[in-house]
Protein backbone atom coordinates (compact mmCIF):
# COMPACT_ATOMS: atom_id res chain seq x y z
CA UNK A 1 0.00 0.00 0.00
CA UNK A 2 2.77 2.37 0.59
CA UNK A 3 4.31 2.82 -2.37
CA UNK A 4 6.40 5.94 -2.97
CA UNK A 5 3.66 6.60 -5.59
CA UNK A 6 1.07 7.09 -2.98
CA UNK A 7 3.57 9.16 -0.30
CA UNK A 8 4.83 11.49 -2.73
CA UNK A 9 0.93 12.69 -3.48
CA UNK A 10 0.19 12.31 0.00
CA UNK A 11 3.05 15.16 0.35
CA UNK A 12 2.59 17.07 -2.49
CA UNK A 13 -1.45 17.35 -1.50
CA UNK A 14 -0.79 17.93 1.71
CA UNK A 15 1.17 20.81 0.44
CA UNK A 16 -0.91 21.79 -1.72
CA UNK A 17 -4.03 22.07 1.14
CA UNK A 18 -1.48 24.69 2.90
CA UNK A 19 -0.92 26.58 -0.46
CA UNK A 20 -4.78 26.78 -0.28
CA UNK A 21 -5.05 28.10 3.26
CA UNK A 22 -2.65 30.77 2.64
CA UNK A 23 -4.36 31.83 -0.20
CA UNK A 24 -7.84 32.18 1.52
CA UNK A 25 -6.34 34.40 4.37
CA UNK A 26 -4.72 36.79 1.81
CA UNK A 27 -6.71 39.88 1.57
CA UNK A 28 -6.92 39.91 -2.55
CA UNK A 29 -8.36 36.40 -2.14
CA UNK A 30 -11.01 37.63 0.64
CA UNK A 31 -11.84 40.66 -1.49
CA UNK A 32 -12.54 38.74 -4.26
CA UNK A 33 -14.77 36.37 -2.14
CA UNK A 34 -16.72 38.77 -1.06
CA UNK A 35 -17.67 40.38 -4.47
CA UNK A 36 -19.38 36.45 -4.38
CA UNK A 37 -22.99 35.54 -3.25
CA UNK A 38 -21.72 32.89 -1.35
CA UNK A 39 -20.02 35.71 0.80
CA UNK A 40 -22.81 37.07 2.12
CA UNK A 41 -23.74 33.22 3.11
CA UNK A 42 -20.85 32.72 4.64
CA UNK A 43 -21.11 35.67 7.07
CA UNK A 44 -24.17 35.18 8.16
CA UNK A 45 -22.76 31.04 9.08
CA UNK A 46 -19.78 32.77 10.87
CA UNK A 47 -22.30 34.71 13.28
CA UNK A 48 -24.12 31.54 14.87
CA UNK A 49 -23.52 31.10 18.60
CA UNK A 50 -21.64 27.91 18.84
CA UNK A 51 -21.07 27.90 22.55
CA UNK A 52 -24.84 26.02 22.64
CA UNK A 53 -24.15 23.13 20.72
CA UNK A 54 -24.50 18.99 21.84
CA UNK A 55 -23.45 16.38 20.49
CA UNK A 56 -26.80 14.10 20.32
CA UNK A 57 -25.31 11.13 19.41
CA UNK A 58 -23.74 8.14 21.15
CA UNK A 59 -20.42 7.20 19.73
CA UNK A 60 -20.21 3.97 17.60
CA UNK A 61 -18.40 0.82 18.48
CA UNK A 62 -18.24 -2.61 18.76
CA UNK A 63 -19.66 -2.54 22.13
CA UNK A 64 -22.73 -0.93 21.30
CA UNK A 65 -26.06 -2.87 22.47
CA UNK A 66 -27.62 -4.01 18.94
CA UNK A 67 -31.36 -4.79 18.54
CA UNK A 68 -31.09 -8.56 19.42
CA UNK A 69 -29.74 -10.96 16.00
CA UNK A 70 -28.26 -7.71 14.16
CA UNK A 71 -24.60 -8.21 14.00
CA UNK A 72 -22.22 -5.81 15.97
CA UNK A 73 -20.40 -3.39 13.51
CA UNK A 74 -16.98 -4.51 12.55
CA UNK A 75 -13.87 -2.23 11.85
CA UNK A 76 -10.55 -3.57 10.40
CA UNK A 77 -7.66 -0.97 10.50
CA UNK A 78 -5.94 -1.21 6.90
CA UNK A 79 -3.12 1.31 7.27
CA UNK A 80 -1.16 2.62 10.09
CA UNK A 81 0.85 6.10 10.20
CA UNK A 82 3.45 3.94 11.44
CA UNK A 83 3.83 1.67 8.62
CA UNK A 84 1.87 2.70 5.74
CA UNK A 85 2.54 6.93 6.00
CA UNK A 86 -1.89 6.94 6.14
CA UNK A 87 -4.30 5.75 8.89
CA UNK A 88 -7.73 4.12 7.89
CA UNK A 89 -10.21 1.61 8.77
CA UNK A 90 -12.64 -0.69 6.45
CA UNK A 91 -16.14 -0.88 8.62
CA UNK A 92 -19.07 -3.20 8.35
CA UNK A 93 -21.62 -1.44 10.13
CA UNK A 94 -25.46 -2.54 9.92
CA UNK A 95 -27.65 0.29 9.02
CA UNK A 96 -29.35 0.67 12.47
CA UNK A 97 -26.44 0.84 15.13
CA UNK A 98 -25.78 3.50 17.31
CA UNK A 99 -27.29 6.48 16.74
CA UNK A 100 -29.14 6.08 13.47
CA UNK A 101 -31.74 7.01 11.45
CA UNK A 102 -34.79 5.09 10.19
CA UNK A 103 -35.70 6.48 6.66
CA UNK A 104 -39.32 5.84 5.94
CA UNK A 105 -38.54 2.43 3.75
CA UNK A 106 -36.85 0.50 6.52
CA UNK A 107 -40.98 -0.32 7.00
CA UNK A 108 -42.68 0.85 4.14
CA UNK A 109 -42.35 -0.90 0.95
CA UNK A 110 -41.31 2.49 -1.85
CA UNK A 111 -40.91 4.47 0.93
CA UNK A 112 -38.42 6.97 0.81
CA UNK A 113 -34.65 6.00 1.46
CA UNK A 114 -32.34 7.79 3.26
CA UNK A 115 -30.41 9.10 0.09
CA UNK A 116 -33.45 10.35 -1.12
CA UNK A 117 -34.74 12.50 1.92
CA UNK A 118 -34.89 16.30 1.14
CA UNK A 119 -31.78 17.96 3.10
CA UNK A 120 -33.96 20.55 4.31
CA UNK A 121 -35.57 17.38 6.49
CA UNK A 122 -32.47 17.54 8.32
CA UNK A 123 -32.74 20.66 10.00
CA UNK A 124 -35.81 20.84 12.71
CA UNK A 125 -36.91 22.75 15.71
CA UNK A 126 -36.79 20.36 18.45
CA UNK A 127 -39.15 19.53 21.08
CA UNK A 128 -38.14 17.26 23.98
CA UNK A 129 -40.59 15.55 26.20
CA UNK A 130 -39.31 14.00 29.16
CA UNK A 131 -41.22 10.72 30.69
CA UNK A 132 -38.30 9.70 33.20
CA UNK A 133 -40.48 10.16 36.02
CA UNK A 134 -43.18 7.43 34.38
CA UNK A 135 -40.32 4.88 33.67
CA UNK A 136 -38.62 4.62 37.13
CA UNK A 137 -41.26 1.81 37.84
CA UNK A 138 -42.42 0.91 34.34
CA UNK A 139 -39.70 -0.37 31.83
CA UNK A 140 -42.71 -0.75 29.64
CA UNK A 141 -43.52 3.04 29.97
CA UNK A 142 -44.79 5.14 26.77
CA UNK A 143 -44.69 8.62 25.18
CA UNK A 144 -48.81 9.27 25.52
CA UNK A 145 -50.79 12.18 24.25
CA UNK A 146 -50.79 12.94 27.30
CA UNK A 147 -47.47 14.17 27.88
CA UNK A 148 -47.31 16.10 24.41
CA UNK A 149 -50.99 17.79 25.76
CA UNK A 150 -48.68 18.90 29.01
CA UNK A 151 -45.47 19.71 26.65
CA UNK A 152 -47.64 22.21 24.76
CA UNK A 153 -49.36 23.69 27.78
CA UNK A 154 -46.27 24.69 28.92
CA UNK A 155 -44.23 25.78 25.58
CA UNK A 156 -47.45 26.59 23.35
CA UNK A 157 -48.31 24.11 20.47
CA UNK A 158 -45.73 22.07 18.98
CA UNK A 159 -43.31 23.97 16.22
CA UNK A 160 -44.11 23.87 12.51
CA UNK A 161 -41.97 20.65 11.28
CA UNK A 162 -40.86 19.56 15.16
CA UNK A 163 -38.70 16.85 15.50
CA UNK A 164 -40.22 15.19 18.78
CA UNK A 165 -37.60 13.81 21.06
CA UNK A 166 -38.74 11.24 24.05
CA UNK A 167 -36.13 11.81 27.14
CA UNK A 168 -37.08 8.78 28.89
CA UNK A 169 -33.40 8.49 30.72
CA UNK A 170 -32.62 5.19 29.27
CA UNK A 171 -29.82 6.50 27.91
CA UNK A 172 -27.71 5.84 31.85
CA UNK A 173 -27.68 2.54 30.54
CA UNK A 174 -26.10 2.64 27.32
CA UNK A 175 -22.63 1.06 28.61
CA UNK A 176 -24.13 -1.82 29.86
CA UNK A 177 -26.08 -3.61 27.11
CA UNK A 178 -27.84 -6.09 28.80
CA UNK A 179 -29.84 -3.56 30.93
CA UNK A 180 -29.90 -1.39 27.76
CA UNK A 181 -31.86 -4.16 26.04
CA UNK A 182 -33.29 -5.70 28.78
CA UNK A 183 -34.62 -9.08 27.73
CA UNK A 184 -37.13 -10.86 30.22
CA UNK A 185 -36.71 -14.62 30.17
CA UNK A 186 -39.34 -14.98 27.79
CA UNK A 187 -36.62 -12.92 24.84
CA UNK A 188 -39.34 -9.96 25.57
CA UNK A 189 -37.98 -6.60 25.17
CA UNK A 190 -38.70 -3.81 28.12
CA UNK A 191 -37.77 -0.42 27.61
CA UNK A 192 -40.08 2.88 26.77
CA UNK A 193 -40.51 3.89 23.46
CA UNK A 194 -43.44 6.17 21.59
CA UNK A 195 -47.22 4.73 22.02
CA UNK A 196 -48.51 4.36 18.58
CA UNK A 197 -51.76 6.26 19.23
CA UNK A 198 -49.48 9.36 20.11
CA UNK A 199 -46.96 8.83 17.15
CA UNK A 200 -50.44 8.47 15.10
CA UNK A 201 -51.81 12.14 16.86
CA UNK A 202 -48.21 13.28 16.00
CA UNK A 203 -48.65 12.94 12.34
CA UNK A 204 -52.51 13.71 11.70
CA UNK A 205 -52.82 16.61 14.10
CA UNK A 206 -49.52 17.91 14.01
CA UNK A 207 -47.16 18.97 11.52
CA UNK A 208 -43.54 17.39 12.41
CA UNK A 209 -40.73 16.26 10.55
CA UNK A 210 -39.68 13.24 12.82
CA UNK A 211 -39.54 11.63 16.09
CA UNK A 212 -36.77 10.56 17.87
CA UNK A 213 -35.50 8.10 21.21
CA UNK A 214 -33.12 7.40 23.70
CA UNK A 215 -33.92 3.76 23.50
CA UNK A 216 -33.03 0.78 20.44
CA UNK A 217 -36.53 1.51 19.04
CA UNK A 218 -39.35 4.54 18.33
CA UNK A 219 -41.80 1.50 19.20
CA UNK A 220 -41.42 0.32 23.25
CA UNK A 221 -39.07 -3.18 23.46
CA UNK A 222 -42.40 -5.24 24.42
CA UNK A 223 -44.19 -4.08 20.95
CA UNK A 224 -45.06 -6.87 18.39
CA UNK A 225 -46.48 -5.06 15.95
CA UNK A 226 -44.18 -2.07 15.70
CA UNK A 227 -47.12 0.90 15.42
CA UNK A 228 -45.23 3.82 15.95
CA UNK A 229 -42.62 2.95 13.21
CA UNK A 230 -45.64 2.05 10.66
CA UNK A 231 -47.88 5.24 11.70
CA UNK A 232 -44.39 7.52 11.45
CA UNK A 233 -42.40 6.09 8.52
CA UNK A 234 -45.82 5.27 6.61
CA UNK A 235 -46.37 8.92 6.81
CA UNK A 236 -43.11 9.91 5.64
CA UNK A 237 -41.75 11.09 8.66
CA UNK A 238 -38.37 9.65 9.67
CA UNK A 239 -37.34 8.44 13.11
CA UNK A 240 -33.63 9.15 15.46
CA UNK A 241 -32.85 5.97 18.00
CA UNK A 242 -30.40 5.77 20.43
CA UNK A 243 -30.31 9.82 20.53
CA UNK A 244 -28.04 10.68 23.64
CA UNK A 245 -27.50 13.89 26.36
CA UNK A 246 -31.30 14.73 25.71
CA UNK A 247 -31.38 16.10 29.24
CA UNK A 248 -28.66 18.33 28.05
CA UNK A 249 -30.65 20.82 25.79
CA UNK A 250 -33.71 22.95 26.41
CA UNK A 251 -37.14 21.13 26.26
CA UNK A 252 -38.11 23.96 24.04
CA UNK A 253 -36.34 26.40 21.07
CA UNK A 254 -33.33 24.39 20.09
CA UNK A 255 -32.83 23.07 16.42
CA UNK A 256 -31.63 19.76 15.75
CA UNK A 257 -29.32 19.18 12.69
CA UNK A 258 -29.13 15.67 11.37
CA UNK A 259 -25.73 14.55 9.24
CA UNK A 260 -26.31 11.10 8.13
CA UNK A 261 -24.45 9.85 4.72
CA UNK A 262 -25.99 9.99 1.72
CA UNK A 263 -25.92 6.29 1.04
CA UNK A 264 -27.94 4.93 -2.15
CA UNK A 265 -30.93 3.20 -1.42
CA UNK A 266 -30.40 3.42 2.41
CA UNK A 267 -32.62 2.14 4.85
CA UNK A 268 -31.05 4.61 7.30
CA UNK A 269 -27.82 5.19 8.63
CA UNK A 270 -25.76 6.14 11.59
CA UNK A 271 -26.06 9.89 12.24
CA UNK A 272 -24.23 12.33 13.68
CA UNK A 273 -26.56 14.66 15.77
CA UNK A 274 -26.13 17.94 16.76
CA UNK A 275 -28.75 20.50 18.90
CA UNK A 276 -27.69 24.22 18.71
CA UNK A 277 -29.89 27.13 20.02
CA UNK A 278 -29.16 30.73 20.43
ZN1 LIG B 1 -33.60 1.79 13.25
Amino acid sequence: MCSPRIMNFVNKELSRRNLFKMAIVGSAAAAAAASLPRASAQATMNQIDVSNVVDLSHRLHSGFPMWPGTASPEKETVVTVKDNGFYGNIWKIWEHTATHLDAPAHFIEGGTTADNIPIENFIAPIAVIDIEKKVEDNADATLDIEDIAAWESTNGLLPDRAVVMMYSGWEKRVNDADAFINTDSDEVMHFPGFNPEAAEFLVKERNITGIAVDTLSLDPGNSTTFGTHIAVLGAEKWGLENVANLKSIPEAGATLIVGVLKNKDASGGPVRLMAVWG
